[in-house]
């Protein structure tokens, strides 16, 4: 399946039926497995042999989906986790510890700066952010002797900054660290970052790839590329035994291609059971079947939506990786040329109360807290997200009173600008 084109991986990938089983993927609703003998299950216990004994940390429904997931990223190991951002905490935390440090680019997701900000500095794992447009000289300052990884969004939400994949890569390679790439917004549709150097990415599967608004979950892909054993002192996790596996070295026991992940099911989810269920896996893979087909209409909606809104009297500015104005036109044209995705950031004129005026209006286009869904869907940060900033401090913030962030759905291109127009002029 890995030969065939994104499409066909999209809705076969991952699962192949023998003779008279289930054409969909079964959903196997059962925490635990049966087996004949002790000493088999001892096998497992041990990592000595293949099979699943516990839902906490495997379970072949997911593995199906993270099979299908893993053949679109084009990876050599894919897992799925409960959500993205257990999928971004394993991710890191599977290769750093007290002690360690992490950069990351300051465009990223609130919760994933959260996370790295402020829970896992608790945890002894300090970080350094580097803003996407900053210099190879800044970024490589950024480094230190314990730094374990560099973390970045293809596409930041809801910055909507494109990463320079390439670039990244390469000053992280030459710190001897992975470049860890959070591609939740593009989709391995619209950009593969293990194509451009990345090592490992990592998606919030609860935007476009569920992409109904039915389940939260995450995955993590291993692209394998990365050589563990060369950098052996910085990955002790990885590179020296287990004890609590009676010693094995992943690195050694399942290679390049498989002791990232094999250690962070056997290890993170063994410890953290942050697991995906097996129904909202079964979820998961519905929506991926059209992903393909669904990404081309939102990024086309994102795109018809951002030209309508930057000709608008009433609207200050617009940011859309899409716009040729935009800063981010070149990069995303290297990255991403056949689409970015369908959210879409825009200043009403007038700030904080046109804002909540527009918003109001809003017939078709529902106010919440999500993107990337079938609906489309939209929030005014400066009185949702941020609602506890001033005027003054959402500026220092990068986000100005008036900001409206747009997740452009399925819906007809026509219905959401007529929406949108007649809402900005009540605005
Ligand atoms: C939503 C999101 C996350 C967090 O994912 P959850 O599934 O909500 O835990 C992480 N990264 C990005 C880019 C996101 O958009």
């Amino acid at each position: 399946m890995s030969k065939t084109s994104i499409d066909t991986r999209c809705v076969q990938g991952g699962y192949t039926p023998g003779d008279g089983e289930p054409r969909q993927i079964p959903i196997v609703q059962s925490t635990t497995f049966k087996y004949a003998t002790s000493e088999h299950m001892g096998q497992l216990f041990d990592l000595e042999a293949e099979g699943y004994f516990y839902t906490r940390l495997q379970n072949p429904t997911n593995d199906y989906v993270a099979a299908k997931i893993c053949e679109l990223e084009g990876g050599s190991a894919a897992m799925l986790t409960s959500s993205g951002q257990a999928a971004n905490f394993f991710a890191l935390f599977n290769i750093c510890e007290a002690g360690s440090h992490v950069v990351a680019c300051s465009a990223i997701y609130g919760g994933t700066y959260n996370l790295v900000q402020h829970t896992m500095a608790k945890m002894g794992i300090e970080s350094t952010f580097v803003t996407p447009d900053c210099t190879d000289e800044e970024l490589a300052a950024a480094f230190r002797p314990n730094t374990r990884a560099v973390l970045g969004e293809t596409v930041a939400n809801p910055a909507l900054a494109v990463l320079d994949i390439e670039r990244f890569a390469k000053v992280a390679h030459d710190h001897g660290v992975p470049l860890i790439v959070d591609n939740t917004f593009p989709t391995p549709v619209k950009c593969r970052p293990i194509e451009w150097g990345a090592d490992i990415v990592t998606h919030s599967t609860t935007k476009y790839m569920d992409g109904h608004g039915v389940a939260v979950g995450g995955a993590i892909v291993d692209s394998g590329n990365f050589d563990w054993m060369a950098h052996a002192d910085k990955f002790p996790g990885l590179t020296t035994p287990d004890d609590s596996y009676h010693g094995i070295v992943y690195a050694q026991k399942f290679g390049q291609g498989g002791a990232f992940i094999t250690k962070a099911t056997a290890q993170l989810m063994r410890d953290f059971g942050s697991i995906q269920s097996p129904q909202n896996a079964f979820y998961l893979n519905m929506g991926l079947e059209s992903l393909h087909v669904r990404m081309d209409r939102h990024c086309a909606n994102g795109q018809a939506m951002a030209e309508f809104l930057s000709a608008h009297p009433k609207v200050d500015s617009v940011k859309f990786p899409g716009l040729a104005s935009d800063p981010y036109h070149e990069l995303a044209s290297k990255y991403l040329p056949d689409g970015v995705c369908g959210v879409v950031s825009f200043n009403v004129a007038g700030g904080r109360a046109a804002a909540e005026r527009f918003m109001a209006a809003l017939k078709i286009c529902a106010i919440e807290t999500h993107v990337a869904d079938a609906r489309t869907c939209c929030l005014h940060p400066a009185s949702a997200t941020h609602r506890q900033m001033t005027d003054e401090e959402l500026v220092a913030a990068g986000i100005d009173p008036g900001t409206v962030r747009l997740s452009c759905g399925l819906e007809a291109a026509e219905d959401l600008i007529a929406d949108v127009a007649q809402a900005l002029e009540q605005a």
